[in-house]
């Protein structure tokens, strides 16, 4: 498939699409109906379906009987993590074996011209990415992952949440499981916004920022910190009336939906004459750029906080404005404390 027919390459052989990173058309004003409607499809296929079935599936086959969630104990806990680790291993690996190692659709619709498996770098462990990547994904990220799930169908399984059941509230549920995607969005922001702090980003996200191209073992290649913050989106399931099967939904799309967004590709190539969207452009430009898109644009909270950009050169030149206005803050205020202080280190030395 020629993807110049959808975006340009520039001399270092990076892509970008023709079309500018969108927000969903869920929040924005005016409401557009015709645009919900074109968008609505992908809301739900291919990614959100997936990790909704994948929710269920768990249910069914993985997660144990109520009774044994009741006691918290190494057996449960461990099946649990064997299971998520295998699952993590066969999807972020089809993703990583398909593009990065096999590079069935070489570097076309890929953003950085570059894979990382070429450049090595003194900030990765090892100096890999993909090593460092993918031991910080199982050693932090699945295990953190996993407690938060026990805890949670501990406190389901004990009634210390309040848990309705598909029979008796099936409307309310179904809404519920609908909006997973936007409490995501809500709390990823949040969280995310949190950790680009100057303090925390550089004691706890810089980890994953130093991923500046990213590839599908980034995804979860956090601190623990940020692990403990991202996947506690689970936790809005102990509060708000749910039931374990949407709180797992909430899990499985922190943990499995945070490959499309990594995963450096446009579109994916199924087959001869056929694309699936990533949709990674805006969260790709917050790996390129770090202080724009703190969310996926599916709420517009970056649009209203200041901080979206969307790849066109517009948006480059509000993300320049921004920067600069702020740059110009920043030496005003030292200006004026340099006039409330003149020169102490001239002082001392006169006395
Ligand atoms: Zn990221
Ligand atoms: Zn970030």
């Amino acid at each position: 498939m020629d993807d110049l027919e959808y975006g340009k390459r520039n001399k270092r052989g990076d892509w970008s699409p023709n079309e500018p990173a969108a927000l969903a058309p869920l929040f924005t004003t005016p409401f557009d109906l015709k645009a919900l409607a074109k968008w609505l499809p992908h809301y739900f296929f291919p990614w959100n379906i997936l990790f909704a079935l994948s929710a269920v599936a768990y249910w069914a086959w993985i997660i144990p009987p109520v009774e044994t969630m009741a006691t918290l104990s190494w057996g449960w806990a461990l099946w649990l993590y064997a299971v998520n680790a295998v699952a993590t291993f066969l999807f972020f690996g089809a993703f990583e074996l398909h593009l990065y190692v096999l590079r069935r659709q070489a570097n076309r619709f890929k953003y950085n011209g570059k894979f990382p498996s070429e450049q090595k770098s003194g900030v990765f462990w090892f100096q890999s990415q993909n090593l460092d990547n993918i031991l910080r994904t199982f050693l932090s990220g699945v295990t953190i992952w996993t407690a938060i799930e026990v805890v949670t169908l501990w406190a389901f399984a004990n009634g210390y949440a309040p848990w309705l059941g598909f029979a008796d509230h099936p409307v309310y549920l179904a809404a519920l499981a609908l909006v997973v995607p936007v409490i995501h969005e809500f709390h990823f922001f949040c969280v995310h916004r949190l950790i680009h702090t100057p303090f925390l980003y550089k004691w706890v996200h810089s980890v994953h920022h130093n991923s500046v191209n990213p590839s599908p073992w980034s995804s979860l290649s956090m601190h623990p910190v940020e692990h403990l913050l991202y996947f506690s989106t689970m936790f809005y399931h102990l509060i708000i009336p749910s039931n374990p099967i949407i709180a797992l939904y909430q899990l499985n799309y922190a943990a499995f939906g945070a490959i499309p967004g990594h995963v450096g590709f446009d579109k994916v190539e199924v087959g001869e004459d056929h694309v699936v969207d990533s949709h990674a452009y805006a969260h790709y430009l917050h790996h390129k750029y770090f202080e724009v898109n703190y969310g996926d644009a599916l709420i517009p909270l970056d649009k209203w906080f200041g901080t979206w950009h969307d790849g066109s050169p517009e948006g480059e030149a509000r993300m320049n404005e921004r920067y600069r206005a702020r740059k110009a803050k920043l030496a005003a205020a030292e200006a004026r404390r340099a006039a409330r202080n003149p020169q102490p280190q001239v002082k001392e030395a006169a006395q």
